[in-house]
């Protein structure tokens, strides 16, 4: 097997180098000040490559001058340019930063919601298309020893691969898959992979069947980890933990991110957390009566706590070892053993007993007050077992990427949003106190 290293900046990535922690600003990238104040927070909180967004070319320009301002204080951690669709912006990032994330489901091809019926040649003319576009992008990745991350999301892989493959974790793989052959047909290697949804076993089974196919061609590239639109507090680290957490746990991740619709500088300490609490997990932390895993482990620290307990029951459900969760830590009352079991419960699939939240981390095009939005739809209907429920940042990505949710709340420009049935806008672009009545119309009938 062959293990192929990825260098980015001053870090190395891949087999025999530490896991390393990322994070991504949500400050509007033309602001540089802002952008770069962010940047130092999110770094002294332990990010160790930090994820800008840009759109257009406009934020290009912007993000020369955050790295120049961070490199003239001496700050050298590796920057990330976020781009989706536009390979103009990407070959431009591609000569500024050490690393560019491409999406290969918007990159050249669109997302329609179609179903196309694409012959074998019409496929590969679809695939021929991708590689001409991408190549300046390899070019100037050459020149400048800059890093790819080819990041698939459940929620924007192109029509041609669901069409062919299903809107499943295996499509979510063959996208990666397709890229890789692009990337080594024009000897390109510098690059990582990341396989992310919001449903915590999706993410894992789209990773395990890309590090398969990986194997099963001997070459292993680094591999990013992370469940996208996990939300917030508990749930949002428990849904982390259980699918990052049990994918490291099978020795699977190379970079991590934990994102959450918070601050940046609270995704970091919580993915440093989980790493170490991976390694000092034990086999007498737990066993298995029946089907039910019980979490035993004396654990007075939260984080710690509700990581360990998280990551054990993903890997064990992955294995499909698992039906229920007792979890039993002196440190904490009965109640909230018993909350966390259930926030586990529902992280993994197993028992859906409350609302789903699915909320997006933010970025630079966010424009309206997302974590204010989500404590508001949190606070109104907390009790729906079943539903899932979407607040995400933005109308352009994130219809999209709100995953399976049965509605949502969209952040639009000004502040203002709109109100989603499923993938269909069914609101004007409105205020905020609009959206969430008409959204409390939409699910009490
Ligand atoms: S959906 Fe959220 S994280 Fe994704 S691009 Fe839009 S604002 Fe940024």
């Amino acid at each position: 097997m062959k293990f192929q290293h990825v260098y980015i900046g001053n870090i190395t990535l891949g087999e025999g180098q530490p896991v390393v922690v990322q994070s991504m600003t949500n400050t509007d990238t033309a602001n540089v000040e802002a952008t770069v104040a962010q940047c130092k927070r999110m770094i002294a909180a332990g990010a160790e490559m930090v994820r800008i967004t840009v759109p257009s070319m406009k934020e290009v320009e912007s993000l020369r001058q955050i790295k120049e301002q961070l490199r003239a204080e001496g700050i050298n951690t590796p920057l990330i340019a976020d781009v989706h669709f536009n390979p103009k912006v990407a070959e431009a990032a591609a000569g500024i930063v050490e690393k560019v994330r491409v999406n290969p489901g918007n990159y050249v091809d669109k997302r329609n919601f179609k179903t196309l019926d694409l012959s074998e040649e019409e496929y590969q003319s679809s695939l021929d298309a991708m590689e001409a576009k991408a190549k300046p992008l390899f070019e100037t990745c050459k020149a400048h020893g800059t890093a790819l991350r080819i990041g698939i999301n459940h929620g924007s892989l192109a029509d041609r691969i669901v069409s062919r493959y299903g809107n499943t974790p295996h499509a979510m793989a063959m996208s990666a898959i397709e890229w890789l052959d692009i990337c080594e047909k024009n000897d390109f290697r510098n690059m990582v992979f990341s396989m992310k949804a919001s449903n915590v076993n999706t993410m894992m089974a789209a990773t395990l069947d890309l590090y398969q196919m990986m194997q099963e061609r001997s070459t292993l590239y680094p591999i990013h980890l992370g469940v996208t639109e996990a939300g917030n507090g508990t749930e949002g680290r428990v849904k982390s933990a259980a699918g990052i957490g049990a994918l490291l746990m099978m020795g699977i991740g190379n970079t991590i991110r934990v994102s959450l619709t918070e601050k940046p500088e609270n995704e970091t300490p919580f993915a440093h957390t989980l790493i170490k609490v991976i390694k000092d997990l034990k086999d007498t932390d737990y066993h298995i009566t029946g089907q039910t895993l019980i979490y035993q482990k004396s654990e007075p620290d939260f984080d710690r706590w509700i990581a360990g307990a998280a990551a054990m029951s993903g890997y064990l459900n992955y294995q499909q070892k698992i039906k229920d969760i007792r979890i039993e830590n002196p440190h904490f009352s009965q109640a909230e053993n018993d909350n966390l079991a259930a926030t586990i419960l529902q992280a993994c699939r197993l028992k859906m007993s409350k609302t789903e939240f699915i909320s997006c981390p933010s970025c630079g095009r966010t424009q309206y007050d997302i974590e204010s939005v989500l404590a508001q739809v949190k606070e109104r209907f907390a009790h729906y077992p079943g539903l899932k429920l979407a607040v995400m940042g933005c109308i352009v990505n994130g219809p999209g990427e709100m995953a399976d949710a049965d509605y949502g709340i969209v952040g639009a420009t000004n502040g203002l949003a709109a109100v989603y049935k499923g993938k269909e806008r069914v609101s004007e672009i409105i205020p905020v106190q609009q959206a969430l009545e008409q959204l409390q119309k939409l699910i009490e009938g």
